[in-house]
């Protein structure tokens, strides 16, 4: 299986206009990101700077990357001439670099906040307190670069949907919560996942990652 068109057509009917859908093609063939875009898609993510500058410029140029990855400062400047959006901001030394590299462009970056509300050690983000805290406070006039968007979450890789459903509120609730700081162009909470992606739409996703779902599991 390349791309479920049939699956794609499905999940678009369910989410209806709810929340945007960006294909997770990482470690997918450019073949198979060719199929997802004849069906229509224009949102892909990756989550790996290199495998992401080999696949932009043989792709259609008005394909929009969101890089869902972990981003290191020293990466941000083979991204920021293109991307559409960065959804894992996990430092404020992160920020300083897109709003560089962001000048240097002569562009504006757009990013989500990542909040860590997962119950697994190794995930990135701010914790729901620090999020609230540290963006309230934050100078945003010295980033004239960036937008900031909203925030990013991914809950723990378990079945227990009611665990799932507090960690999808836990980020609801920040994303919430800080819009009253934040500005008219923060709309978007990007949460769910190919196994959870009903539940966090139900707790108010506006942006759902949909990788195995639509290209078949990964190696
Ligand atoms: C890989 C990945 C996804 C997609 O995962 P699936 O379970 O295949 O849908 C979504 N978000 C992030 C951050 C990822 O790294």
């Amino acid at each position: 299986m390349a791309f479920d068109f049939k699956t794609y057509q499905e999940i678009l009917h369910q989410l209806n206009g709810a929340a945007t859908l960006v294909a997770v093609s990482k470690t997918k063939p450019h073949t198979d990101i060719m199929e997802a875009y004849a069906s229509g898609v224009r949102d892909f993510g990756e989550n790996y700077v290199q495998e992401l500058l080999e696949k932009q410029p043989i792709l259609p140029q008005d394909i929009r990357w969101h890089f869902i990855g972990h981003l290191q400062s020293n990466k941000v400047k083979y991204i920021a001439p293109f991307v559409h959006l960065i959804h894992g901001v996990d430092k404020l030394g992160l920020l300083d670099e897109i709003q560089k590299q962001a000048l240097k462009n002569q562009r504006t970056i757009s990013v989500l906040i990542q909040v860590h509300v997962a119950s697994e050690e190794t995930k990135y983000g701010f914790s729901p307190r620090e999020a609230i805290e540290i963006f309230t406070q934050l100078d945003k006039s010295r980033y004239s670069q960036i937008t900031f968007c909203g925030i990013m979450a991914m809950a723990t890789f378990t079945n227990d949907q009611s665990q799932l459903q507090r960690e999808f509120s836990a980020a609801k609730e920040v994303f919430d919560s800080l819009s009253k700081v934040m500005g008219n162009d923060w709309q978007t909470l990007s949460m769910g996942m190919s196994s959870d992606w009903n539940l966090a739409v139900a707790a108010g996703s506006t942006l759902v990652r949909l990788g195995s779902i639509l290209f078949g599991s990964r190696n």
